[in-house]
């Protein structure tokens, strides 16, 4: 089968499909057509190597953005911890922390950008193709994240929190309420196990009292 080529907007020649930072080259995928397309990709997102475990731009699309989120997490999680404007203010000393104040902003605004990046609509000799499947998006704090697995990823590492504590007390707040579970997570004492079961079971018990509240 041919492999073709995709229309690329003027604004977006040199560009990664993936992440939006700069590209001088290609690699093949398979578009939810079944037709096989050159796709622009950057360096870095090319250095994860996803597209030798996935043929589908739509699954490759994924596993890069889970990649970005994992390689940055460092980053990311400055924005979180951090305004700028703190940052600026903070009182670290010293030459290391002097390069961490100038580029530490930097690092999380290139690293937040890559996640939330959405590339062009598609379409070959100007007709538009159709490259959705099951898209579902998932946002906390500014951050679009592909999967609820990646999400999970960030907010665990950016937070220290146990993994599957966070798992256990999103499912009860609910994806939409992201915030919440973080928030519940780092109030309540849940550096052992027993002590996040207990914390746990009075969730639950909470949201029990809430429910038969509701008229
Ligand atoms: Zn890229």
């Amino acid at each position: 089968m041919d492999v073709l080529n995709l229309d690329i907007p003027f604004d977006c020649r040199f560009t990664c499909w993936f992440c939006g930072e700069g590209s001088h080259q290609t690699i093949v995928t398979t578009l939810v057509t079944h037709q096989m397309v050159n796709i622009p990709i950057c360096d870095e997102c090319k250095s994860y190597r996803c597209h030798n475990e996935a043929s589908s731009l739509v699954r490759l699309e994924k596993l890069i953005k889970d990649k970005i989120v994992k390689q940055s997490a460092k980053a990311l999680s400055i924005g979180a911890n951090w305004t700028e404007k703190e940052l600026q203010e903070s009182e670290l000393i010293g030459s290391a922390f002097d390069g961490f104040k100038k580029s530490g902003w930097r690092m999380f605004l290139i690293a937040r950008d890559r996640v939330n990046y959405s590339g062009w609509e598609l379409s070959i000799d100007g007709v538009t193709i159709e490259n959705t499947a099951e898209d579902e998006n998932f946002e906390f704090d500014g951050l679009t994240f592909t999967s609820f697995i990646s999400m999970l990823d960030y907010l665990s590492s950016t937070f220290s929190l146990n993994k599957e504590f966070l798992e256990q007390v999103l499912t009860l707040y609910g994806d939409n309420r992201a915030i919440e579970a973080v928030k519940f997570c780092r109030l309540v004492p849940n550096e052992s196990k027993s002590e996040r079961d207990k914390a746990l079971e009075d969730l639950i018990e909470s949201f029990k009292e809430k429910e038969a509240l509701k008229p």
